[in-house]
């Protein structure tokens, strides 16, 4: 049987054994908050249950961390905990390529300004306990962070040549898309695939003025493109990729139930998109989970998510 046999085979008979058998990807994962909530509670005795319900912004959103994870998996002890844990829910969930990195600033205020020993426990981690997983290894961006910093901290970064990926991520409102110019062009010089997280919180403009500026590979959520037809011919036309994460849309309140996600939208208009974890620990959700859930409430069939499977996988 073949990957993709196996795979409608497992959303056919809502089996999420079968499921967790076959290749998939994650591209849109926060390490920190990206891991196997079993292994943590192993490790410290910690129980983290996820969102039960709806948050209604970002706020909520770290209010709830705060209150539910708290310091487990702050400092540098709880970031290689972390690391270690998003690297075991990557083994159980046959994860072939994962797309996780640090923020820039972590170097600093988390590793001792050493990056090369931050790299090593990222291998390392990864050695230990998902060994099968491709780590796509991403340079992180804080959109609230000053570009002078982000310009600093990041240089060293640039030097190496384990990143494959850069990306932008937290408060979308925090500074116009085209401050991060000079950081995008740097990467695209040294040939990273470059994302940025837009669309979750934004328009389908929004959308639009960030690839075209920044020059973007890949955006993470943005699904607000599927309220406009121009912006999504744009995106089928320049085969620009979204990484999804409908969980996540859901219970942060972007979209009201997964039977009614724009992703059925996007694929119809032909934006290609995969489908992501975001923040497992949050939101409660594998990857495999994901899936079978798009199957159960009716938005694809199993055809169609082992396209968006292997889509991740190209
Ligand atoms: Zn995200």
């Amino acid at each position: 049987m073949t990957d993709s046999q196996r795979f409608i085979e497992g959303l056919k008979q809502n089996d999420i054994n079968i499921l967790k058998t076959v290749p998939k990807a994650d591209l849109h994962n926060h390490y920190p908050l990206g891991g196997n909530k079993e292994f943590i509670h192993k490790q410290t005795g910690k129980l983290i249950n996820p969102v039960n319900g709806k948050l209604l912004s970002m706020g909520d959103m770290h209010k709830w961390v705060n209150e539910n994870i708290g310091d487990t998996l702050q400092g540098k002890e709880g970031r290689i905990l972390a690391l270690d844990a998003c690297f075991q829910q990557a083994a159980e969930d046959n994860i072939a390529v994962l797309d996780i990195g640090e923020d820039v600033w972590a170097k600093d205020a988390i590793f001792g300004g050493n990056l090369h020993e931050m790299i090593k426990l990222f291998y390392k981690s990864r050695e230990t306990y998902a060994p099968r997983t491709k780590l796509s290894f991403q340079i992180g961006l804080s959109r609230h962070c000053s570009i002078k910093s982000l310009l600093k901290w990041s240089e060293e970064f640039f030097e190496e040549d384990c990143f494959n990926s850069i990306d932008l991520y937290a408060d979308e409102f925090a500074q116009p898309i085209e401050n991060f110019k000079p950081l995008y062009r740097k990467a695209k010089e040294k040939k990273l695939i470059l994302k940025a997280h837009v669309g979750e919180w934004g328009t389908a403009d929004d959308v639009m003025r960030a690839v075209e500026e920044l020059e973007l590979d890949e955006v993470q959520h943005g699904i607000a493109a599927a309220q406009s037809h121009r912006v999504m011919n744009f995106l089928a036309d320049h085969k620009i990729r979204l990484n999804i994460c409908p969980t996540s849309n859901v219970k942060l309140s972007r979209v009201d139930s997964l039977k009614n996600h724009p992703i059925r939208k996007l694929y119809d208009n032909g934006v290609i998109v995969t489908i992501n974890s975001d923040d497992a620990l949050v939101f409660g959700n594998s990857v495999s989970q994901e899936f079978l859930d798009l199957y159960s409430c009716g938005l694809f069939t199993a055809e169609e998510l082992d396209e968006i499977r292997l889509n991740g996988l190209k």
